[in-house]
């Protein structure tokens, strides 16, 4: 390792490893260094997923998790490295990168990077949005004041993903510099230009530019120390809502033409409710989020662990004004009613007695036409814990909804809460992602500015080209 680059990127997922490969592509006379907390993608080695123990191993002093960092969640190929990577091929959702850049060149890097994961082993076959079953839904959809979302899926498999990022490793390898199981604590700047990053052992090194993509893991961090270069930041929004738990045969034009159906519907109190990470024959789960716990959802590929339920999450988005502006806490504060009245898990109710205004007992949902998949929820009553606001959206959500799929706003169906999602605080950068710090970049999940694995990518991949044009007009 120099002590010196043209270029250093911090955070090896998919922003920062597109962002290094592009560089390694384009301009391969910098010098370019990757650095991540976490393991290289040989090593990224979860005790729990090799089966060697079911709970987070504890060190001595009572420290929870991998050291350095969890495998799962960090090193080369970053959060969603086990997943079962859906590569969505959209400009529509997937993260915000379309309001700094136009949506057409944003759907064009998508497609490019989708272009370097086929060359390095992704399957050929994507999901066709355009056929005329998928027409149909889109009309009913028209017809009931829904947008359906239609993208191009590549789905790259969990064991698929794995290898295309081995792949890409091995390219980038002795062409660029990699330093696992290290991170950084500090970017160094003078007279408001980045020379370069501080490790936690106080190591320095130095860079004429510097990239962060440190993901969800590392947003606090980049917001910690970018405000301490007095870079301001904002987050407004935060999706509180449930996971909907019905039988397949209501999904089962979705689930085969779709798999996943992405709608989104503008209420009449003014929010907006969107679809989001169906599971077909699935289970419903919860997971815990610094404490609180929260409901998600995950199908088996293998068709014999399947149920005979499909789950999805309805979101609400809320965005607040001044003076409020930790959305993220409302939300932590939202669930933990919920854990409170479920004795520290989820509430699970049926949506008809939502509408009747009543708790859901044990015995209503023993009765019930759709089995929870969710043993341990509590029966309770969402309408205690959710703002009448998110409550309507929702209802609202489900009779738009049962014109595309009727059945689903049956008395039976479930809800399960309180399912959110957070988003980072998104640092004041320019159309090439810069900050007011010269020569320092930010993007991808940690930066507020992706929520998918295209973005992030396609994020990095934009990074890369301006970060060459720079260095070129430096150089004329
Ligand atoms: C379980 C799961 C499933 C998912 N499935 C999908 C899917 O199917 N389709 C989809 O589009 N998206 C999916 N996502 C989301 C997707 O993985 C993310 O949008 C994407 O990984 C974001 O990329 P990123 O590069 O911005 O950040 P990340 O992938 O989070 O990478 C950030 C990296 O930075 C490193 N880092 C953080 N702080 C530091 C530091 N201080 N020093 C050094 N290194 C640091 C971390 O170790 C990490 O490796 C999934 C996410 C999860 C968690």
């Amino acid at each position: 390792m120099k002590k010196r680059y043209d270029c250093i990127i911090v955070g090896a997922g998919p922003m920062g490893i597109h962002c290094a490969y592009e560089l390694m592509k384009k301009a391969p006379d910098l010098t370019v260094l990757l650095v991540d907390r976490g393991n290289d993608i040989y090593n990224r080695r979860c005790p729990i997923l090799l089966k060697k123990t079911d709970k987070c191993p504890t060190n001595s002093s009572g420290i929870s998790g991998c050291h350095p960092a969890c495998s799962i969640t960090t090193g080369f190929g970053g959060a969603g490295a086990y997943s079962d990577g859906k590569y969505n091929i959209t400009n529509e959702f997937g993260g915000w990168m379309g309001e700094y850049v136009d949506s057409e060149v944003l759907l064009d890097l998508i497609n490019y990077v989708d272009q370097v994961n086929l060359e390095h082993g992704a399957d050929t076959e994507i999901t066709d949005p355009t056929t005329e079953t998928v027409k149909a839904i889109e009309k009913k959809a028209i017809g009931a004041g829904l947008k359906l979302l239609r993208a191009k899926v590549r789905h790259l498999g969990t064991e698929k993903n794995l290898k295309i990022m081995e792949n890409i490793y091995e390219a980038m390898k002795g062409k660029i510099d990699y330093l696992f199981r290290t991170k950084v604590v500090n970017v160094i700047v003078e007279a408001d230009k980045v020379v370069g990053i501080e490790l936690e052992n106080g190591e320095k090194i130095f860079a004429e530019t510097v990239v962060l993509g440190v993901g969800r893991e590392g947003a606090i961090w980049l917001q910690k120390t970018l405000e301490s270069h007095n870079i301001k930041f904002t987050n407004n929004q935060v999706d509180i809502g449930v996971r909907v738990e019905t039988n397949n045969i209501v999904m089962e034009d979705i689930n085969k033409h779709l798999y996943e159906g992405k709608f989104i519907y503008n209420t009449s109190v003014g929010t907006t409710v969107r679809t989001f990470c169906s599971n077909p024959s699935g289970y419903v789960v919860v997971e815990n989020q610094d404490g609180v716990i929260l409901c998600n959802g995950h199908a088996y590929s293998d068709e014999k662990l399947g149920t005979e339920n499909t789950n999805f999450a309805l979101l609400v988005s809320h965005e607040f004004d001044e003076p409020f502006n930790n959305p993220n806490q409302f939300a932590y504060e939202v669930a933990k009613l919920a854990n409170k009245l479920a004795g520290g898990t989820v509430i699970v109710q049926r949506y008809g007695d939502i509408l009747k205004g009543r708790r859901s007992t044990a015995k209503r949902i023993k009765e019930s036409f759709v089995t929870p998949t969710l043993k341990e929820a509590i029966p309770g009553d969402l309408g205690l814990v959710l703002p009448y606001n998110t409550m309507k959206s929702i209802i609202e959500m489900m009779q738009a909804l049962n014109h595309v799929t009727p059945g689903i706003a049956s008395d039976h169906t479930l809800f399960y809460g309180v399912e959110a999602k957070f988003y980072s605080a998104r640092p004041e950068v320019n159309s090439n992602f810069e900050t007011k710090i010269k020569n320092l970049y930010v993007g991808g999940d940690g930066a507020g500015i992706t929520r998918g694995l295209s973005q992030a990518a396609a994020n990095g991949v934009w990074i890369a080209r301006n970060i060459i044009k720079k260095m070129q007009q430096k150089g004329d």
